[in-house]
């Protein structure tokens, strides 16, 4: 009898506890969850300090006709940095390649770049820097006129992963925005980017290191010559002609 009542105590208490633990650990992880976007939140000043004009530009534009299956990723989101070389004369090309600098992927691929980032903030307190995300293939045509050579740029009729909203060009920042050092800036075409050259000090190999082990986690795969490109795996689609709106 007493062996009886004590199993039906068991049958109900245990599966309570459990539910009952199962919450908890819900709600532990939704606060934490909330503590992470506050402190990315929290760490916006200290960026918007930082910005250059490309930032506060970038947040300017208006988020009408943007196609379903993109998302825009818009500087200072959860303390991202965001500086679209392109848009600049700041690239290996020295001329203007986008009309204006935005950042667009694939909705399933965006997300997954924000939580590369949330990744990096809750693990190390960094942060990414994002220096180009989907690229239109008119733009993709303007690299390739103004550099045609593929061991640059991707020929058009090949099409790049970036014209698929599948690809991103980025570095990881430290709290304060400072970029990582990476051994060589973005887009410099020589052996010392290739991510299997090691004669590097040990701070660079490591910094890259984390970037590689952080966005396989999510899902992207590098390449042998650039440290800074990653392309997510886990999709298919089309080369884009789709060009964002500079209103
Ligand atoms: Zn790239």
């Amino acid at each position: 009898m007493i062996s009886k009542s004590r199993n039906i105590l068991y049958r109900i208490c245990i599966p309570v506890f459990l539910i009952s633990m199962l919450f908890s650990c819900k709600t532990d992880r939704k606060e934490h969850k909330d503590e992470l976007i506050t402190e990315a939140e929290g760490n916006n000043q200290d960026t918007l300090e930082k910005t250059s004009s490309q930032m506060d530009e970038n947040k300017r534009f208006s988020s009408v006709n943007i196609p379903e299956k993109y998302m825009e990723i818009v500087a200072d989101t959860l303390g991202i940095v965001v500086d679209i070389r392109y848009a600049s004369e700041n690239n290996f090309t020295k001329k203007q390649i986008y009309d204006c600098p935005r950042c667009f992927f694939r909705k399933e691929v965006g997300e997954k770049i924000l939580a590369v980032h949330l990744d990096l903030k809750e693990r190390y307190g960094f942060g990414i820097k994002l220096f180009d995300c989907y690229r239109p293939s008119p733009y993709q045509n303007k690299l390739w006129e103004v550099k045609p050579d593929p061991n640059y740029v991707t020929p058009p009729k090949k099409g790049s992963i970036h014209s698929r909203g599948m690809a991103v060009d980025l570095t990881i920042v430290d709290k304060s925005g400072k970029e990582l050092d990476m051994g060589t800036p973005f887009d410099y075409f020589g052996k010392e980017a290739h991510t299997d050259y090691i004669e590097l000090p040990d701070q660079v190999l490591k910094n890259r290191q984390l970037l590689k082990k952080i966005m396989e986690i999510h899902g992207f795969k590098g390449i042998r010559t650039e440290w800074w490109h990653y392309s997510y795996r886990g999709l298919k689609g089309n080369v884009d002609k789709w060009i964002w709106s500079c209103e």
